[in-house]
């Protein structure tokens, strides 16, 4: 099982260095981790993307919420597009 949280970076406000114990993957799928976290330092809500390519490069990108955790339940609920859409959305951009 692969330890996403050691690739959590930094916060992408303050650039404190994030923290495990306040992160939670909200979704997984194929590869790709979607990580919720809070900055311990500065209090910034923060998605990380992880994902692992397929030879085997593991790649993330933060950016700033403003959403809570609760909204992002919220939103998963709702929305009807899977990751996997998105993805190949981006892909056609
Ligand atoms: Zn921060």
């Amino acid at each position: 099982m692969l330890d996403v949280f050691q690739f959590l970076g930094n916060c992408p406000f303050c650039h404190q260095k994030l923290e495990k114990k306040k992160a939670k993957i909200l979704s997984q799928k194929k590869g790709i981790f979607e990580v919720y976290v809070e900055c311990e330092k500065c209090g910034t809500s923060s998605l990380i993307t992880i994902m692992k390519t397929s030879q085997n490069i593991i790649t993330s990108f933060g950016r700033v919420t403003d959403l809570s955790e609760e909204d992002l339940k919220k939103i998963k609920k709702l929305s009807p597009l899977s990751f996997d859409e998105v993805l190949k959305w981006h892909k056609k951009l």
